[in-house]
């Protein structure tokens, strides 16, 4: 189940400099939804931190298609190694659908936890 996200985010990282403030694609991920859909994203990264993480990027996949439930997350770096989900993105995909803090994401090969564990005592409660 992982491996197909891991091979999805894996295919859009595209590490580039966009312009003298601006790079990104060196992290992607993938999310997969309650529907069996596949979002993906890439991190951007700017000065004065405007940029967004790639969770944050294919979560805007996923609402721009309708859906808002998901059910497993990989972000992966360009060394192919397994990343957490920043704070703020933690914190993001719990409060686009309750059901999200039941997500399960991939720390490692066998290294598995849900969004509920890397969000304890969430604030909504
Ligand atoms: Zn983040």
């Amino acid at each position: 189940m992982f491996d197909k996200l891991k091979k999805e985010a894996t295919r859009v990282i595209n590490p580039k400099q966009y312009s003298d403030y601006a790079e990104g694609g060196q992290v992607a991920a993938a999310i997969e939804t309650s529907d069996g859909n596949i979002y993906t994203g890439i991190c951007i990264d700017t000065a004065c931190s405007m940029g967004f993480c790639a969770e944050h990027a294919a979560a805007a996949d996923m609402l721009k298609h309708g859906e808002t439930h998901v059910v497993r997350l990989v972000a992966v770096d360009t060394k192919g190694e397994f990343l957490a989900p920043c704070g703020r993105c933690r914190e993001f995909l719990s409060q686009l659908d309750e059901r999200n803090v039941e997500m399960e994401i991939a720390l490692g090969e066998n290294n598995i936890y849900t969004l509920k564990d890397l969000l304890p005592f969430d604030w909504k409660k």
